[in-house]
């Protein structure tokens, strides 16, 4: 009787530890794990639950309940990692007038369209630079949730601006719209100001800051270079985030501006137009990111020259900082400036992110480095290199498949086929 009960609880025991350990085998014959500078052949990612349990050579055989996942036709990359992305909006002609016509739910409810975009293009993380309000918050959390579908989302919620400034939401309407606006609107004026607009951001439930420290390309204001922050503020909202644990990225495409905000300690450089020798030697120095936005200098020079596309007052920076951006990506480049992927999504189309890696190839980076831009360096600037970014044993599986090899034509990066995040497959091929 005694022996039955044991075996019993033996067959129970073992029953529940198979359902446990039942885990997904993802076969790959060429791995590129976003560290290593050539890729991996013939080897088994195993999947448990949500995370990479193990690498191993060669191909190894399911035990019962096991999932295959055979990506032997393809290459295996790294979950993508976009630096910046704009999912409540998209830009269009209309992009100027549809705030007197969106709800608030429209905008929230329409990011879930570029949301899904995204993560389908292979982007399983995203750094989200600035909204209109907290919008972005809901959609981290709706995502987190699993009520729909999307890449992880760190966000910066509202981006901070002087008054006037790039990120000013008032800019450019008529008197009685173009009221004042305060901290909790993101909109600062002198340190303490700064410190308040930081915690609200904080309270919002933002993760990280975003900050406007020049003029920019879209906004309508005549100036896309000045430097719109001073030492102080800078100073201010800097020491403010880090105890909140919070990183800074910054908007720049003027020189003084850029300076400034690597000078104050802030953690990356968005667009970076107008970098001067000078300013990269800062960067390198102090270890400051960059994320270059090929892609939006690509998109603005374009509609550019479209006549009638941009109000009078945006179209003349479009068509000047748009093609900047190119030469400055290959001067910093060489000189080896730190390079995370960005793309500035939603100005040009969500899902159309890949689009950059061409750009960076063209530029003159590898596409080795240039893959490695959305896998380890992006980690790294989120400071989530414990546990995002590459493909090795403890990492969270976030894996994905494209249709061809992208050291020989990085073009494949846009031929997504398989994308798993958190060890959930959501495209296959
Ligand atoms: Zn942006």
């Amino acid at each position: 009787m005694r022996s039955v009960f044991v075996v019993a609880c033996l067959l129970i025991t073992l029953a529940s530890s198979r359902s446990l350990s039942a885990d997904t085998l993802v076969y790959a014959s060429t791995l590129i794990n976003g560290r290593q500078e050539e890729p991996l052949h013939d080897v088994t990612l195993i999947v448990s639950e949500k995370k990479i349990v193990d690498i191993v050579a060669g191909f190894q055989k399911p035990a019962d309940g096991d999932r295959v996942v055979d990506l032997r036709k393809y290459t295996v990359v790294p979950g993508l990692m976009d630096m910046h992305t704009h999912l409540m909006s998209q830009h269009s002609k209309d992009s100027y007038t549809e705030k007197f016509f969106m709800e608030e739910s429209d905008y929230a409810l329409r990011s879930t369209v570029y949301a899904r975009a995204t993560l389908m293009a292979g982007f399983t993380t995203v750094r989200e630079l600035g909204d209109n309000g907290i919008n972005s918050v809901s959609l981290r959390k709706a995502i987190n949730e699993g009520w729909i579908i999307g890449p992880r989302i760190f966000t910066a919620g509202k981006s901070l601006a002087t008054t006037g400034g790039h990120a000013d939401p008032t800019n450019g309407l008529k008197g009685d719209y173009r009221r004042d606006a305060d901290p909790v609107d993101g909109v600062i004026n002198g340190p303490d100001d700064a410190r308040k607009a930081v915690r609200q951001r904080y309270k919002d439930g933002a993760d990280l800051i975003k900050l406007t420290a020049t003029g920019g390309v879209l906004s309508l204001a005549a100036n896309g270079h000045n430097p719109q922050f001073t030492e102080e503020e800078l100073k201010a909202i800097v020491e403010t985030a880090r105890d909140y644990g919070m990183t800074i990225a910054v908007h720049a495409h003027g020189t003084e501006g850029m300076k400034r905000a690597v000078l104050a300690g802030v953690d990356s450089i968005e667009h970076g137009t107008f970098m001067t020798d000078e300013v990269m030697e800062l960067m390198k120095e102090r270890g400051t990111w960059w994320v270059p936005t090929n892609m939006a200098g690509e998109w603005v020079a374009m509609k550019a020259e479209e006549p009638g596309y941009f109000p009078e007052i945006v179209r003349p920076k479009a068509a000047a900082i748009g093609p900047a951006i190119r030469d400055t990506f290959r001067r910093a480049n060489k000189a080896g400036v730190k390079i995370a992927f960005g793309t500035d999504s939603g100005v040009s189309v969500h899902g159309e992110n890949a689009h950059e890696f061409e750009l960076m190839v063209e530029g003159g980076m590898s596409p080795m480095k240039a893959i490695q831009t959305a896998t380890l360096n992006a980690s790294q600037l989120l400071r989530v290199e414990d546990r995002l970014g590459t493909l090795e044993k403890g990492k969270i599986a976030d894996i994905v498949a494209v249709n061809g090899n992208p050291l020989e034509d990085i073009s494949v990066m846009k031929q997504v086929v398989f994308v798993m995040k958190d060890g959930t497959v959501f495209r296959e091929p």
